[in-house]
């Protein structure tokens, strides 16, 4: 514990929005001799994922729609490791960094921000064949994957492979999935025009949903207008569907429906990070850390936490039911994340802290280039409108100037050169090349 003079050492556990968010807050705010922020991340950047179905799609750079934590958090410390422990009895955090090299970290006020992972469901052949969009890797991954099974299309006159290698297949309706699914498919339509032998016809595109509509973040008439959309560009859509089983790259749905495919994006939805297990805080039944409204772990004062791991009350629902809680989402997560920095600020200096208290504000998504669909605080938009309030809106809240300035630059180009469709699948597996030079 810090003696009365010390700076207060206060770790942060996850730099995504909330841990980066929080940390610029109190970097900002606290002085050195009051705090000493210590940030921990496996990766050396916070990733904006609502960019990643772009980054995906070839739209934007996918380095920059990450933010640097040492870049921008220059006055806190940056640990590039993975947390696997907390033992808050003894105040103490075990990591482990990228050589498997574990360490303790002893701290005096915790932040807890290590988010969700995909929720994959039970489903025979998902782990061999899916393939999340959560991370920076995966968006790289998709792209490539996407463009490598059109070159590999263009190369057999085997009609049933051809039909597997350009079957794309997207399960999970909301927002992430709709929207990888939208940006791909827009950006393998343009595509085709450099292959001699691929039509938009020869591909097939799908989403799987096991509820009755998709895009729940906005209303259902713009849910109706979205599947509208989707169906006009010859995208199908099943809804109240559900994928049984892809074994061998063999799908069957739960409506009978059976085809091969190589392509399966999986977006249904996300989990509170597994490592939470490993901590002696409080869970709910979801695996989330019990939190309060003013974002403290319950029973627990000097520990905090929000977004995606927590189980923080939605006051804004809180007539209708006592027991809602916040919905993953980047909008809870960074104005949680201001909101927790306050907090934290107010009790290190004996102050009062505040609830958190946020009405969904509604919510934007891009469907490929010049199309989208928007309802915000009521006003609903779709196509162009829409599509320009989605990309005015995220690069808006891109963290820093200099991530924003390369996001509308990336936008520039691809408006005035067009959209790079090659496939960097070299990536995947680099020193390939090397080691057959080396073995001949
Ligand atoms: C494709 C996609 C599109 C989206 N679009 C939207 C949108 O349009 N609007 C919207 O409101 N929301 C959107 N979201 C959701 C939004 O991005 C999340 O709700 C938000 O990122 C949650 O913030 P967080 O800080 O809780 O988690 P994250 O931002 O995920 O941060 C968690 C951090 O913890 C780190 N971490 C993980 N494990 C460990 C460990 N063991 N030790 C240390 N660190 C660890 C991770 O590397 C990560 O940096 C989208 C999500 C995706 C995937």
């Amino acid at each position: 514990m810090a003696g009365k003079s010390d700076p207060t050492r206060i770790l942060i556990l996850g730099g995504g929005y909330v841990g980066m968010y929080t940390a610029l807050r109190l970097q900002s705010k606290l002085g050195r001799r009051e705090a000493s922020v210590t940030v921990v991340d496996p990766q050396p950047h916070m990733t904006y994922q609502p960019f990643l179905p772009e980054a995906a799609a070839g739209n934007v750079e996918p380095r920059h729609v990450v933010a640097p934590l040492r870049r921008v958090l220059k006055r806190c410390h940056v640990l590039t490791a993975r947390v696997t422990e907390v033992n808050h009895e003894k105040r103490s955090v075990t990591v482990e960094d990228a050589e498997g090299i574990a360490s303790d970290l002893g701290y005096d006020v915790l932040v807890v921000a290590l988010g969700s992972v995909s929720r994959l469901l039970p489903i025979p052949g998902l782990p061999e064949h899916g393939i999340g969009l959560k991370t920076v890797g995966e968006a790289i991954y998709l792209r490539n994957h996407v463009l490598a099974k059109m070159d590999a299309a263009a190369n057999t006159t085997d009609p049933e492979l051809r039909k597997r290698l350009l079957n794309f297949t997207f399960v999970g309706g909301g927002y992430a999935g709709t929207e990888a699914l939208a940006e791909l498919e827009d950006m393998a339509r343009y595509a085709t025009r450099y292959y001699e032998s691929i039509t938009r016809d020869d591909m097939s595109w799908s989403l799987i949903e096991a509820a009755g509509r998709i895009m729940p973040e906005v209303s259902e008439k713009m849910g109706v207008y979205t599947v509208k959309a989707l169906e006009e560009r010859d995208i199908k859509v099943y809804l109240n569907t559900f994928l049984k089983s892809v074994e061998n790259g063999h799908a069957v749905l739960s409506d009978g429906t059976e085809f091969d495919t190589d392509t399966l994006v999986w977006n249904a939805g996300v989990k509170a990070n597994p490592v939470l297990k490993n901590t002696d805080l409080p869970l709910d039944e979801r695996g989330r850390v019990k939190a309060t409204s003013h974002l403290r772990v319950e029973g627990h004062p000097d520990v905090w936490v929000a977004g995606d791991c927590s189980a923080v009350p939605d006051l804004s629902k809180a007539e209708e039911d006592p027991n809602a809680t916040c919905a993953p989402s980047a909008q809870h997560a960074v104005r949680q994340a201001n909101q927790l920095a306050k907090n934290l600020i107010s009790s290190l200096r004996g102050r009062k802290t505040e609830a958190y208290f946020h009405r969904n504000a509604g919510s934007v998504a891009g469907l490929g280039l010049y199309k989208g669909v928007a309802d915000v605080y009521g006003f609903k938009a779709k196509g162009f409108v829409a599509w320009f309030m989605h990309r005015t809106y995220h690069v808006s809240k891109m963290p820093t100037f200099n991530r924003k300035a390369r996001i509308v630059i990336d936008w520039t180009l691809a408006f005035l050169f067009r959209r790079e469709v090659v496939s960097m699948g070299q990536i995947q597996n680099p020193r390939s090349d090397f080691k057959r030079a080396a073995s001949s």
